[in-house]
């Protein structure tokens, strides 16, 4: 226990027996809440001979279906004629929001006042876990807008009594850091290690600046990614995870998974087919339901909601920390793992192999991969890495790394390298890559085939 301190201590250190009753208590309020006030749920109680009064605690949840992007785009405009999961009347709705995904019409959320302040108070207490309290000044390079994620930092800061700087993006002046002197930043990886970059180009030095500790959010990451990012600024840095859907999960600073707001979300873990829930430790799709305090109001709320993210339950055991509250791994996104040859291989795995300590001499970590076709059957990954001198490389070494790292991960395909895949690789100089082309959140890893 390392004394640190709690945004709200009664909470995140209840014990595990009466951290599982308040759930259970708030899944009854919370199912009870959606039956009164969203017509979503009231018709697919009924539609699939649910009694919501039968579900008692979150194990009752397991019962039940499941619902995703795909059911709220189909009860929303311009599907349906109206936003059916709406769960207030519109002169309780303080902000609506939409979240992008990867296909179709964004899907649109509601939030009340009241979704604000636990919004705000989960990032705020992910902030406290990770050491910032009064007088802190963090810069917030997230982008504002339809997004919640910024927003409700920016609301979090308020209840800690930390200075936010709403640049939106990392592509703001130096002059902030030198004027302001902030002691953190939130940023995506890429982000910051662009900033980074930046900085050098301006003969400033990133592990001379005012910053403490970065926090990262917005996308998985390798864990290879994350040291080279911490090397770079000679800094801590600190996970996030956080989505419109209300999902809040960060590290503390012990950093051994991310905790989960038991008390506000209520996570399951599926098997990839999404029959039945998987066992802690074990790798699944993160089926989320919102929890509302008894006597709580809620714009949207979600009951087994599909977040299309794949993650593991690391333990429901306490943290050095302190807190009671489960950790989680770095969701990552199911929309970006591709079947190579029977093999799951997500973005993530790509890479581990590009951010080998070696490389990132010659590498700025910008990359992309694309799936091909091979000969008689067989596949082709190419993975095509941004240099900052192109004459200068040892493009040898450089993939040796990336094959070695990427046969320890995935030792199925590694048997199959030089026979039925073939990984190849090209190099290109600053702004060659297909995704500068691209505007928006960047594709990384595409299937061609
Ligand atoms: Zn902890």
């Amino acid at each position: 226990m390392d004394g640190g301190s709690f945004f709200d201590p009664a909470l995140e250190r209840l014990p595990r027996g009466d951290l599982d009753a308040l759930v259970d208590e708030r899944v009854r309020y919370t199912i009870a809440y959606a039956n009164e006030h969203s017509p979503f749920y009231r018709r697919w109680f009924r539609e699939h001979s649910i009694d919501p009064r039968a579900i008692r605690e979150h194990e009752d949840l397991l019962a039940l279906p499941l619902v995703s992007g795909k059911t709220i785009r189909e009860n929303q405009p311009p599907v349906a004629p109206e936003f059916s999961f709406r769960s207030l009347p519109w002169e309780d709705i303080f902000t609506v929001h939409e979240t992008s995904g990867t296909s179709g019409t964004p899907k649109s959320f509601f939030l009340s006042w009241d979704d604000w302040m636990r919004y705000a108070a989960k990032y705020a207490r992910i902030f406290v876990s990770q050491g910032f309290g009064k007088g802190d000044r963090v810069v917030i390079c997230a982008s504002y807008g339809m997004n919640v994620g910024a927003n409700t930092m920016t609301l979090a800061a308020r209840e800690i009594g930390m200075t936010i700087i709403p640049t939106g993006k990392c592509s703001f002046p130096s002059r902030i850091l030198n004027s302001y002197r902030p002691t953190g930043i939130v940023g995506s990886v890429f982000k910051l290690l662009r900033l980074a970059d930046r900085l050098k180009s301006e003969g400033i030095d990133p592990r001379e600046t005012s910053l403490e500790k970065l926090v990262v959010g917005g996308e998985s990451f390798s864990d290879e990614a994350r040291m080279h990012l911490a090397r770079v600024w000679d800094r801590e840095v600190y996970n996030t995870y956080g989505s419109t859907e209300g999902t809040m999960c960060g590290e503390c600073r012990e950093r051994q998974g991310l905790h989960v707001p038991e008390d506000l979300v209520h996570l399951d873990v599926y098997d990839p087919g999404l029959e039945s829930f998987v066992r802690d430790g074990e790798c699944g799709r993160a089926i989320l339901t919102t929890l509302l305090p008894p006597g709580g109001r809620c714009g949207t709320l979600l009951i087994n909601y599909d977040t299309e993210d794949t993650t593991v339950v690391l333990t429901r055991g306490s943290c050095r920390c302190g807190r009671t509250h489960m950790r989680i791994y770095t969701p990552q996104r199911e929309a970006e793992t591709v079947w190579v040859l029977g093999t799951p291989v997500n973005r993530v795995d790509i890479e581990r192999g590009v951010f080998q300590p070696e490389n990132m001499e010659y590498l700025t970590g910008e990359y992309e991969a694309f799936v091909y076709p091979g000969d008689e059957g067989g596949v082709v990954i190419r993975v095509s890495m941004e240099t900052r001198d192109p004459a200068a490389l040892p493009k040898e070494d450089i993939s040796g790394r990336f094959i070695s790292s990427f046969s320890r991960y995935k030792p199925g395909l590694s048997a199959l390298l030089g026979d039925e895949l073939e990984i190849a690789f090209s190099f290109v100089p600053p702004g060659g890559l297909e995704l500068h082309q691209v505007k928006g959140r960047p594709k990384r890893l595409v299937d061609r085939r």
